[in-house]
């Protein structure tokens, strides 16, 4: 006990108080440090959960809205998808009642309406009626009739417009759509879509559709119009084609049965002159030889012109004769391989005596030989013609060449001369029977005008062609082509 009272005990004692003392202070401290340090852990955790719950809220969210989104999405592509459908099934369509035929129940369901008709602007007749009973067709007609001006300025009236306010008490409330279909800058029918089907009611897509329809329409309304217009020009064109190709066979007709006759004409009257003038020809001749006794020289001389002029008279008539046959087709046309070279080279012999006569130089220009086609008779006579005239049109100390060259399966045959030639406004006429190219130098030359005439005719004969050019003072080039006889 003594101990216990003791000085050094209690100092002891003090001092293990104090140190009790100090360590349980410390413990508290510690323990208040801690607690402290769990608060701000839980008030950390607390903010987390705070915030995770904010974001996943946030998630839910924008879950929502891209769902919604993507619903927006497939509604536009499923509006776009029948669209196109749409506009690809009536794209090629060029009959009104087709194009309206497209406006069926399918269409309506898709364009999320139960009913829909489309009566005409101008007759407010009905062209096309899915489900609208004849009362709701007469309010809707009544409320065009009475609103047409609203129209003109209006593309689109929705039973949420004002407009429409006395319409909707009509149609039972119910939600619709009225556009016009323009064509051609007029109105031609009005479309109205009635009760939309949709629970949250019609929405901006189902105007927007609903328009892009009724404008299409009215472009193929445009385009059946322009296929109209141009099929009736085609067949305008075509009556007005098959008239004058009737009336140009008609022509052509009496064209033929003219020069028919012309050519029977001239046959029987050249046939008729004949037998006279040979017998004047035989007469004229026997007194200009003086076989009937001696003429007085004045005489002589007349009769020697009149010798000559029974002469031309004759040939004038045997040509004639000759061109009618032709045209008749009563001249047998002997068509067989023969050597135009050598006919040329002939023909040129024959003449050369009056082509030094007129002082001018006539030369041949041909291969040895090239086989044609030809009646050589009737080829003779285009030669003898064609160089003949080049003699007369060409003054002395001109030059005419005749040649040949093959070109492809044709032989083509030149008669060219240096001489008057002949002015562009003749060239297309002197192929024609008795003409003449009204010149002087020309009208001092004699002739029929007939020999290009039988040489047409002849080349025609043998199914080719004879064509010319000229130039005045310079010279003129007649062609003419023949087939070659290539297997000869
Ligand atoms: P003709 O020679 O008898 O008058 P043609 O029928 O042979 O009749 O010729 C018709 C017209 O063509 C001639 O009158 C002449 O004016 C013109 N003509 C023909 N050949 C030539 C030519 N080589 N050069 C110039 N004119 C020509």
């Amino acid at each position: 006990m003594e101990e216990i009272f003791s000085p050094r005990f209690n100092v002891g004692f003090i001092f293990i108080l104090i140190s009790v003392i100090c360590s349980f202070i410390l413990i508290i401290y510690y323990l208040n440090q801690k607690l402290l340090f769990f608060k701000q852990e839980v008030e950390h955790l607390k903010s987390s959960i705070k915030n995770l719950d904010h974001q996943a809220k946030l998630i839910i969210k924008n879950d929502i809205e891209l769902k919604l989104y993507q619903e927006a999405v497939n509604d536009k592509l499923r509006k776009l998808s029948f669209l196109k459908n749409f506009i690809s099934a009536s794209l090629n369509i060029l009959d009104r009642e087709k194009l309206f035929s497209q406006i069926n129940r399918e269409v309506i369901r898709a364009m999320k309406f139960e009913k829909a008709c489309i009566v005409t602007f101008q007759d407010l007749e009905t062209i096309v009626n899915l489900d609208f009973t004849s009362q709701e067709l007469t309010s809707l007609k009544q409320f065009i009739e009475k609103n047409r001006d609203i129209f003109a300025t209006t593309p689109l009236i929705s039973s949420n417009s004002g407009v429409a306010q006395e319409l909707k008490e009509v149609l039972s409330a119910r939600e619709f759509l009225i556009s016009p279909i323009v064509s051609g800058a007029k109105i031609y029918a009005i479309f109205c879509l009635y009760k939309c089907s949709l629970p949250e009611g019609m929405s901006e897509a189902e105007e927007e559709v609903f328009s892009i329809i009724c404008m299409y329409l009215g472009q193929c309304l445009d385009n059946i119009k322009l296929f109209e217009a141009l099929y009736r020009t085609g067949e305008e064109l075509e009556d007005k084609v098959k008239e004058k190709t009737l009336q140009l066979t008609k022509t052509l007709k009496e064209i033929e049965d003219v020069s028919k006759m012309k050519s029977e004409f001239i046959s029987s009257v050249s046939h008729e002159l004949r037998t006279p003038l040979t017998s004047i020809k035989g007469f004229s001749s026997l007194l200009v030889g003086e076989k009937f006794g001696k003429l007085p020289p004045q005489a002589k001389e007349r009769l020697k012109k009149i010798d000559e002029n029974v002469n031309k008279l004759v040939d004038m008539v045997n040509t004639l004769l000759d061109i009618s046959r032709i045209e008749a087709k009563k001249i047998e046309v002997k068509i067989a391989p023969s050597d135009i070279c050598k006919l040329i080279q002939d023909v040129v012999d024959f003449l050369m005596p009056q082509a030094e006569n007129r002082g001018v130089s006539l030369v041949a220009n041909t291969p040895p030989a090239l086989m044609v086609l030809m009646d050589s008779n009737l080829i003779e006579r285009v030669l003898v013609n064609l160089i003949n005239n080049a003699i007369k049109f060409t003054p002395p100390e001109g030059k005419i060449e005749v040649k040949c060259v093959r070109e492809g399966s044709k032989a083509k045959i030149l008669v060219s001369d240096t001489g008057y030639g002949i002015p562009p406004e003749d060239l297309e006429n002197i192929f024609r029977e008795f003409y003449r190219v009204n010149d002087p130098k020309h009208r001092q030359i004699k002739g029929s005008g007939l020999g290009l005439s039988l040489v047409k005719r002849i080349i025609e004969t043998h199914k080719e062609k004879i064509w010319v050019e000229s130039e005045v003072n310079k010279g003129t080039t007649f062609y003419f082509t023949l087939e070659v006889a290539e297997n000869v």
